[in-house]
């Protein structure tokens, strides 16, 4: 299998030997023909934006840290042109143009990323219940389902669900809100601090001594076996796929605000680091509904856990694992360590996504710290893998190559680059400092 997988993609030669790589989808599409093929389409990111909306009255109650924006979770986006003096003078990246930074790692309950598709998913999950018993009604203001009787009936309900960590905050952290009972099942790798908040929430946090997929096998397991639980399906779920895109038509507003314009003459390039693919995948998916041909999307996954890479370039989508590759899955991205990725989204972002950045787990710490240094703004490890595609875009013949081929090395003075961090916010100050101390 090895053998036959390598003439097929040569690149993954480069990533046993957990090489740093670039990677140009060769199966990328013209967006129009692209949309036509999709299960999905903007009228679901609509409905998901919808029910957001219908929610933001109870979020508001619960979260009074959402109040600010009306109960919507949303983050600022932020120029950061200290940070893009910083990446040009220290690593000579050569990035010109305007660089901003999405912070979903401040965003409000959960701090990362996962606020977006996790909560997404709990409230989804609780709309179709309540609404099925007669409790409420679309048109209701859903700020009663902050009420006792609302509560007691979610009481008989549990939520599960398997994490490395941020999923677990999120969808732990809104269930108890809403009054289930919750157990997040997390693997070894999960931060000790994560354990403890989500506690302190009500949550039943089930420690594993193996890894992601481990924690999800027996999780699962328990919630069948029991017809009162339901069980959020990391890998698979629409409902948090869509939860994600959302993200994208606030993105919208967000740009008009700061004047700046995407189109064939001011391209947008965006960086997201991805774990099993649902984030990135779902954000990417917004963006090129909105934006098309003019927006480029790029993952950044840890050189031990490409599980994304491994699937596009060999083509065997989550058919195959990074293990398969002799890689370990193992990195200090948290959130990142994941071994073998959606197919649900691979399948997606086939002909969507422009390309892949992967990035050596030393770096992320050298790029927090630089942000810290820059901007003052502290993001998680993980989080900072963004910064890969653009510290390294100007420096790889690939990209050179993608550049020219569609006709946008001329436009690179104009273009927008968005780094998307994920998660830091809710890291405890202790932890910060031993990030801080951190060089491997
Ligand atoms: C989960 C996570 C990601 C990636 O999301 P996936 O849906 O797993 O691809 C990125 N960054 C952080 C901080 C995360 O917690």
């Amino acid at each position: 299998m090895d053998d036959y997988i390598i003439t097929k993609a040569p690149i993954i030669e480069a990533m046993q030997k957990g090489k740093e790589v670039v990677w140009i989808n060769p199966d990328k599409r013209p967006f129009a023909e692209s949309a036509c093929t999709c299960e999905l389409s903007m009228k679901d990111v609509d409905d998901a934006e919808a029910r957001l909306l219908r929610f933001a009255p109870f979020i508001m109650k619960c979260f009074p840290e959402t109040r600010d924006r009306g109960g919507l979770i949303e983050s600022s986006l932020t120029s950061i042109p200290r940070m893009k003096d910083l990446v040009n003078r220290k690593y000579n990246s050569g990035i010109s143009g305007t660089l901003l930074l999405k912070q979903d790692s401040h965003l409000a309950i959960a701090g990362s990323v996962k606020a977006r598709g996790g909560i997404y998913e709990v409230l989804k999950h609780t709309e179709d219940r309540a609404l099925a018993h007669g409790l409420l009604s679309l048109e209701d203001d859903y700020a009663k389902l902050a009420d006792p009787e609302c509560r007691t009936f979610f009481e008989q309900y549990t939520v599960q669900v398997g994490s490395t960590g941020n999923l677990g905050m999120s969808i732990g952290i809104m269930s108890a809100a809403i009054g289930y009972q919750v157990i997040v099942h997390m693997s070894a790798d999960a931060k000790q601090w994560k354990k403890e908040l989500l506690r302190s929430h009500g949550v039943t946090v089930m420690e594993y001594q193996s890894d992601y997929s481990e924690a999800v096998k027996h999780g699962r397991k328990l919630s069948d076996e029991n017809p009162n639980s339901y069980f959020v399906d990391d890998e698979n779920s629409r409902n948090l796929f869509l939860g994600y895109a959302v993200a994208a038509k606030r993105l919208v507003g967000q740009l008009q605000e700061k004047n700046i314009v995407i189109n064939r003459e001011h391209p947008l390039f965006v960086y997201i680091p991805c774990g099993v693919g649902g984030a990135p995948g779902g954000i990417s998916f917004g963006l090129k509904q909105i934006w098309g041909d003019d927006v480029h999307c790029f993952f950044v996954e840890p050189v031990q856990a490409p599980c994304m890479l491994v699937g596009m370039a060999s083509g065997l989508n989550s058919t195959i694992s990074v293990q398969d590759i002799g890689l370990s899955g193992r990195t200090h991205a948290d959130g990142l360590a994941v071994g073998r990725a959606s197919g649900f989204v691979g399948d997606i972002m086939k002909p969507l996504l422009s390309g892949e950045f992967t990035i050596q787990d030393a770096k992320l710490y050298d790029y927090m710290r630089d942000m810290l240094d820059a901007e003052g703004i502290f993001l998680e490890p993980s989080a900072c893998a963004a910064f890969q595609g653009i510290v390294t875009m100007n420096k790889s013949e690939e990209m050179r190559r993608y550049l020219e081929d569609n006709r946008l090395t001329d436009k690179m003075a104009d273009a927008v680059h968005i780094a998307w961090a994920t998660g830091g916010s809710l890291v405890p100050d202790k932890i910060r400092e031993e990030y801080r101390q951190t060089y491997l």
